[in-house]
């Protein structure tokens, strides 16, 4: 029954400071003057506004406070030291970062850019991870759930790259193995975009099972093909299962009972994480799962952390752009972690039919 687990919502407004504008100029060096030849030609200079925005976060903490779910309770976030990024992160590359403090530019041509107050964000954003699987492991609560932005699952060792400065999910798990002493770290990532950040940084670890559903490239970010299995001693602790985008709840449910769960039972984790995006959802336009699709995944990775961890489960927000969606996704996930029964999967308008076959059936029924 929903109520009969304990779950963590970690929110903090810090994550509120990251408000990029598509505006902003680039940094010096980049491809300014291309991109803004490319924009004008299209019509479009002024028009886009930059999609990873703080009414996502907002809009998720407004719901679960006008329909709490049972359970629930919540806590704030608190930054990431840099000892806690630095151990998924290079150090210039956190430095370049640190002199972004206060500045606002693009970073990336594929779609990041800074605010004055982005890397406290960020810093916020990984250091809620590190809180939540803090929270697990000194069993203050069941599971964890990590309301924030900007996103990570691109963020490499090395690079920031679509919507993503620091890779959350890579810095939480990271933390559980150093901190906790967790010898085995599972990650899944149902974010409809490949997670290629978290991938680059583990593919040769063999501690940390990645395993990963996505619109198949040329999708954005365009990695995560089939035969990408891991390097070196990490070979065989990636798992890539892409999609075409007509792939909905009843594939991916298929991918995660199929794939993911026995190799979770050959893996046996410590920990199971998950980079929570809900832009599979059909009405983000990249896969077409319905909440029902959602509420089915969590039961599942929910009863891998019960067999395998008693019960340690963080997941972590990543993308997800309609704050509406977004928001009813977050609380039907949050449902399952505390206690309640997955939703059986219906074909969408399935339940609508049953219903209006009812309306309409009295009507011939009196023609008899
Ligand atoms: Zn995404």
């Amino acid at each position: 029954m929903i109520g009969d687990r304990d779950v963590t919502v970690f929110y903090d407004e810090r994550v509120l400071l990251h408000r990029p504008e598509a505006q902003e100029p680039f940094l010096p060096g980049r491809m300014n003057s291309r991109v803004q030849h490319i924009l004008q030609g299209l019509g479009m200079e002024a028009k886009w506004s930059y999609p990873e925005h703080p009414g996502r976060v907002t809009a998720i903490n407004e719901l679960l406070h006008a329909e709490p779910v049972p359970g629930v309770r919540f806590e704030g976030g608190r930054p990431a030291t840099m000892e806690q990024l630095q151990r998924v992160h290079t150090t210039s590359y956190l430095e370049s970062l640190q002199h972004l403090k206060g500045k606002q530019a693009w970073l990336d041509v594929d779609t990041t850019a800074v605010s004055a107050g982005s890397l406290e964000a960020a810093e916020v954003a990984a250091g809620s991870v590190v809180a939540a699987v803090d929270a697990v492991f000194d069993k203050r609560t069941g599971s964890a759930f990590v309301v924030s932005r900007p996103p990570g699952h691109h963020a490499n060792a090395v690079r920031a790259r679509g919507f993503c400065l620091v890779n959350n999910i890579a810095v939480g798990a990271a933390h559980a193995q150093a901190h906790w002493d967790a010898e085995r770290i599972l990650i899944v990532d149902w974010d409809a975009h490949h997670g290629n950040g978290t991938q680059d940084i583990f593919a040769a670890d063999p501690s940390v099972l990645f395993f990963d559903t996505h619109r198949a490239a040329p999708f954005y970010p365009g990695t995560g093909q089939m035969d990408n299995v891991g390097e070196g001693l990490g070979e065989g602790t990636t798992v890539n299962v892409p999609l075409p985008g007509e792939a909905g709840d009843r594939a991916i449910v298929r991918a995660f009972e199929d794939i993911l769960v026995p190799a979770a039972d050959w893996f046996k984790p410590d920990l199971v994480m998950v980079s929570a995006g809900m832009d599979a959802h059909i009405n983000e336009m990249c896969l077409t799962m319905t909440f029902d699709g959602f509420s089915k995944l969590t039961g599942i990775v929910q009863a891998l952390a019960d067999t395998y961890c008693d019960g340690r489960l963080v997941m972590a927000l990543e993308g997800g752009y309609n704050p509406d969606t977004l928001a009813r996704c977050t609380r039907t996930t949050l449902e399952v972690m505390a206690g309640g029964a997955p939703s059986p999967l219906n074909e969408p308008g399935v339940d609508e039919v049953a219903k209006i076959a009812e309306f309409h059936r009295s009507a011939f029924a009196d023609m008899e």
